[in-house]
């Protein structure tokens, strides 16, 4: 892929080593490094790290909290409880996440290559929904997945897209809810689609020789899903 566009912040060793830092720490402990710890595991300031912190945050690849103190997402990954929930099927793996959106919930266990436990509520009927997904272990296919906003929106407010792309009983609940709630916005699709374009997006998040993908391999990530048109347009 052309160097060009990889962003400028992951080519300097020190963002590099911060930004797998962030990444390391959320999967095997569920929370995002303090700046303190990433001062203290790089030999670096807080004021250094701050710095590296925004630089990743402007490349979109984390977002940091309101007062850019502290780290919000990482995505797959949030720090902040949010509507999932991830536990590892595997019992003696006590590690837990929250997972932001059903779309990062699906994007954590291809990242880590985890069979999880999914948790979370359809906002319609507000039924509990407990789902098995792992890489080799697709969700049960009616469940239904809604965006609530087109591609070139979703970093205008990243936390707020996340919040709304929720997982849903069937496409008929998320269908009345987008009646009900936001009449002719959003894109409702199967929660398989989703799980497929997570292993895609997200699957090699963590690699040690992860590279930020381009505009256009994401692009085409979603084009292979039959996410196309107007909506799905990466800015
Ligand atoms: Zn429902
Ligand atoms: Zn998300």
């Amino acid at each position: 892929m052309p160097e060009a566009d990889v962003p400028d912040p992951m080519r300097t060793p020190a963002s590099r080593e911060v930004h797998d830092l962030v990444y390391e720490t959320f999967a095997k402990e569920g929370h995002a490094p303090s700046l303190a710890e990433l001062a203290r595991l790089t030999g670096r300031t807080i004021t250094e790290i701050g710095a590296i912190l925004e630089s990743l945050a402007n490349a979109h690849a984390l977002v940091l909290n309101r007062d850019g103190d502290a780290i919000r997402m990482a995505h797959p990954f949030t720090a902040a409880p949010m509507a999932f929930v991830l536990t590892p099927l595997d019992g003696t793996d006590d590690r837990r996440w929250w997972g932001g959106c059903a779309w990062d919930s699906f994007g954590i266990s291809a990242a880590l290559h985890l069979d999880v436990r999914i948790d979370t509520t359809c906002p319609h009927c507000a039924a509990h929904l407990t789902l098995t997904s792992g890489p080799n272990i697709p969700p049960p296919s009616e469940l239904a997945v809604r965006f609530p906003r087109p591609a070139a929106e979703w970093w205008d407010d990243v936390v707020a897209t996340c919040t709304m792309i929720r997982l849903f009983c069937n496409r008929t609940h998320a269908d009345q809810w987008t009646a009900e709630h936001a009449a002719g916005q959003g894109y409702v699709t199967d929660a398989r689609t989703v799980w497929e374009l997570a292993k895609g997006w997200y699957g090699d998040r963590i690699d040690r020789d992860f590279v930020p993908h381009t505009r256009d391999r994401n692009q085409d990530l979603l084009q292979r899903r039959g996410l196309i048109g107007e909506f799905w347009l990466l800015p």
